[in-house]
């Protein structure tokens, strides 16, 4: 099937093409987001590969279909971006990959803390300039302290395991407990009492709307004052502007960030020659008590070669059967 693969960057060349075995399935690699601009491009095409930003609203679907598609596929878990009754409506199947490595996501979300906490971004600057001195980079033990893991689905459950190995203690916020957190002696309370009782808080939630601005002004206030938050999950389940000024007051102790309700402007590009426009995620840069990456936490080798066997295994299906393997209905959007 051709397969028009939208916001390909070249590790994606490398990791589809290995998966294409025997090039069952021929790839258009297209550098730009999906939009309704581009949607055309995907003539000629029965599939569209996406990633995480690009947006698949019902215009976009629209002229997807126009253009003879019939399948989307998305190289990763959250689906937050497709407008899945449209797709529906269009008769447009949806596939996505639900799992692929839980360790790459939750590793990086122990690296995010890990660096807050020692202030590695600040000691190696420091020491690169021959600055030795300790002042400001103290930290304090993982041992003993208690984690709260917000949605402890695959992702969540993985890190919880982390932490657990740290010698931290467990409370844990999901609509469906998960019983390998339980077994790790993860307590199950109401948001607030994690958001008060909690040392560090992570967020491992998909977006959806009742999600949205999980974290906003009011559940900052409820939480332990110098908390570290770390979002790895959707930026907007954050409300950034909430959290700069909990930052400015010190009532939040520390930011972790891999993605930004904003960075579709922002992330997967070098921009290092322009202006950045977006004040909010400037001001966010100016906190030495923040530490920003650009929704990498996924990327490893391991990660980005269960991606593309998944995404093969979803377009092999759909020329089968009609389906694919992992297929995502509407069904989903009244889950949790
Ligand atoms: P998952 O579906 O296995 O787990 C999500 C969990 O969140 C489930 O247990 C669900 O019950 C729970 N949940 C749903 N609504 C909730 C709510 N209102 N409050 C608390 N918990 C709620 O998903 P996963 O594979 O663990 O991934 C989690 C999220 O991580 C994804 O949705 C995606 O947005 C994000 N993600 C980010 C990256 C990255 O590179 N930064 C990579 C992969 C996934």
């Amino acid at each position: 099937m051709q397969v028009s693969v939208y916001s390909a960057r070249p590790y994606d060349r490398v990791y589809l093409g290995r998966a294409n075995h025997g090039a069952r399935h021929r790839f258009i690699y297209l550098e730009g987001r999906l939009d309704e601009a581009s949607a055309a491009a995907a003539a000629g095409s029965q599939a569209v590969c996406v990633f995480v930003n690009d947006h698949l609203d019902a215009r976009v679907l629209t002229r997807l279909a126009d253009a003879g598609v019939r399948l989307i596929v998305l190289r990763c878990a959250g689906f937050n971006n497709v407008d899945l009754e449209a797709a529906a409506a269009l008769g447009l199947a949806v596939g996505r990959v639900p799992e692929y490595s839980p360790h790459s996501v939750a590793e990086h979300t122990v690296a995010l803390i890990l660096a807050l906490n020692r202030k590695i971004h600040r000691a190696h600057a420091r020491v690169r300039e021959g600055n030795f001195a300790l002042e400001g980079l103290l930290g304090f033990d993982l041992h003993g302290r208690t984690v709260g893991v917000i949605g402890t689905g695959t992702i969540g459950a993985c890190f919880a395991r982390i932490m657990a190995g740290f010698g931290c203690h467990l409370l844990a916020y999901d609509p469906k407990p998960n019983p390998a957190c339980l077994a790790l002696g993860a307590r199950y309370v109401e948001l607030s009492e994690l958001l008060a009782g909690s040392d560090i808080i992570s967020l491992h939630c998909p977006l959806n709307p009742r999600t949205h601005h999980l974290i906003d002004a009011s559940a900052l206030a409820g939480m332990k004052p110098g908390a570290m938050l770390i979002n790895t999950s959707r930026g907007a389940v954050v409300d950034t502007r909430a959290v700069i000024a909990a930052l400015k007051t010190g009532a939040l102790g520390s930011l972790g960030i891999d993605v930004y309700e904003e960075e579709a402007d922002l992330f997967f590009h070098d921009l290092s020659d322009e202006v950045i426009h977006d004040d909010v995620f400037a001001r966010l840069l100016t906190f030495p008590n923040v530490v920003i990456t650009g929704h990498q936490a996924f990327f490893t080798e391991d990660a980005l070669a269960e991606i593309a066997r998944i995404t093969v295994a979803n377009l092999d299906a759909y020329e089968e059967r009609g389906a694919p393997l992992h297929a995502v209905s509407t069904e989903r959007l009244v889950s949790p």
